[in-house]
C-alpha cells in the first residue's frame, strides 16, 4: 500500500510507465506515480526501492549540465526565478543568499549581478568546475553552515526528494526567522492540463500551490506564479489548513489519459518510423536523452537526426546521432522538454517547416 509523505493517508496508482529510462544511463525501471485520496498530491511511488535510491545516490553526483550552456544560461526560467528572488530583498540590505542545490551557481551569479552587496552562496553535490560562485560541494545539511541565511532559494530541488517535508523542514532550520524561502518546481497542474511528458524518473514529487502549502509546514506563500513552473515566495507564518482539496477521481483520469496519450503516440513515432519517415529529436536535453533511450530499441533501422538551437557546443550524449542544421518538410519531429512553456516556444519555432511535430504526449 502507498502511503501519501505529505499527510499520511492512502494514495493509489494513477499512472505508469514500465519502460522508463534515466536520462544519464541505460537502466530501465517500471515508473509509477500514485495519488493520495485524502490530499491530491502525487507522488512517485516507484522512487521508495531500495534499487532506485541506489541508482540516484551516484546520479546526483555525476549530473552533467552543464557546460552546454553559456554561463550564467540566461534562459527565461532563471530570469523568471531572479526577478521574483529580487522583488522580495528589500532594496537596500546586503542580504545573505543560500541556493541550496545550486549546481554551476547560474542564478546566483545573476543575483550579485544586480546586487553585488549581498553575499551569496551554494551548495550543490555535483562537482562542477569552479565560476567564481563560492559553493560548498556537498550534500546539503545544516551543520554546515554558522550562521543563518535572509534567503534561501531551492529551484527545482523539492521534487526530487522522497520526504519533501522533512527536507523543507531541515532547510528552514538555516533560515533566519524573518528570511524568505524562494521555490520553484514542475507545476503538476499545468502538466496534466498541457499533456506534457511530466512524469520522469528523476522527479519524485509533483506538487501544484495546494500541495507545495501541505509540504512547507509553518509557513505561508507571500507571492506565487503558476505557470509550468510553479515559483513561490513563501514566509514564516500561521499554517493554514490545505484549501485545495483534489478531486481524486478527476486526478486519476488525467493521468490516465497521459498514459494513454503516451502509448499512442510511441506507437506513431514507431509506425511513421518503419514507414521511412526521418525522425528529428529537437531539443538535445534531459528529455531527449530518456526519450531516445526508451524509443531506441523500437527505432532500430530508421533514420534518426537531433535538432537544437539553444546550445553551440556539443558535449552532451547524443548517441552518435548527426546534428541536423535545418528542420525539413520530410521529418517527424519529436519536441524534447517536459516544460509546456518550452514546447510551446520549439512548435512555434517549427511551425511553418512543413515537418510533422510530435508533441510529447498531447494526443495525436
Ligand atoms: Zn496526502
Amino acid at each position: 500500500m502507498n502511503i501519501c509523505p505529505l499527510c499520511g493517508n492512502r494514495a493509489r496508482p494513477v499512472y505508469v510507465n514500465p519502460e522508463a529510462y534515466f536520462a544519464d544511463r541505460d537502466l530501465r525501471l517500471g515508473l509509477e506515480v500514485a495519488a493520495c485520496a485524502a490530499c491530491g498530491f502525487l507522488f512517485q511511488s516507484s522512487a521508495f526501492s531500495d534499487q532506485y535510491q541506489e541508482v540516484m545516490k551516484t546520479a546526483y553526483q555525476t549530473y552533467y549540465d552543464r557546460d552546454i550552456f553559456a554561463f550564467p544560461r540566461r534562459d527565461r526560467e532563471n530570469k523568471k526565478a531572479l526577478d521574483m528572488v529580487l522583488r522580495h530583498l528589500p532594496a537596500d540590505s546586503a542580504a545573505s543568499v543560500l541556493e541550496v542545490g545550486s549546481n554551476r551557481g547560474d542564478l546566483l551569479y545573476m543575483l550579485k549581478e544586480q546586487r553585488p552587496e549581498c553575499n551569496v552562496l551554494g551548495v550543490d553535490p555535483g562537482q562542477s568546475d569552479d565560476r567564481g560562485v563560492p559553493t560548498i560541494r556537498r550534500c546539503f545539511s545544516p551543520d554546515l553552515f554558522a550562521s543563518r541565511f535572509d534567503v534561501v532559494i531551492l529551484k527545482h530541488i523539492l521534487e526530487h526528494f522522497t520526504d519533501p517535508k522533512g527536507f523543507a523542514a531541515q532547510v528552514s532550520t538555516v533560515l533566519k526567522e524573518d528570511g524568505f524561502l524562494y521555490l520553484d518546481v514542475p507545476n503538476v497542474d499545468w502538466i496534466l492540463k498541457e499533456q506534457t511528458e511530466g512524469f520522469v524518473l528523476h522527479h519524485i514529487g509533483y506538487f501544484n500551490l495546494g500541495t507545495l502549502c501541505l509540504a512547507l509546514e509553518g509557513f505561508e506563500p507571500v507571492a506565487a506564479q503558476e505557470e509550468a513552473s510553479l515559483r513561490a515566495v513563501f514566509r514564516r507564518g500561521r499554517t493554514k489548513a490545505p484549501a485545495l482539496r483534489q478531486d481524486f477521481s478527476s486526478l486519476a483520469e488525467s493521468c490516465k489519459k497521459l498514459e494513454h496519450s503516451r502509448r499512442e503516440l510511441v506507437g506513431h513515432i514507431k509506425r511513421r518510423a518503419l514507414e521511412g519517415k526521418k525522425v528529428v529529436f529537437y531539443g538535445a536535453y534531459t528529455i531527449f536523452r530518456l526519450l531516445y533511450r526508451e524509443l531506441k530499441a523500437q527505432l532500430a533501422g530508421a533514420v534518426c537526426h537531433y535538432f537544437d538551437d539553444s546550445f553551440s557546443q556539443e558535449r552532451e550524449p547524443v548517441f552518435g546521432l548527426p546534428r541536423q542544421g535545418r528542420i525539413d518538410r520530410g521529418s517527424l519531429v519529436v519536441l524534447c522538454s517536459n516544460n509546456s512553456q518550452t514546447l510551446d516556444a520549439m512548435e512555434q519555432r517549427v511551425s511553418g517547416t512543413g515537418a510533422e511535430v510530435v508533441r510529447p504526449w498531447r494526443g495525436a
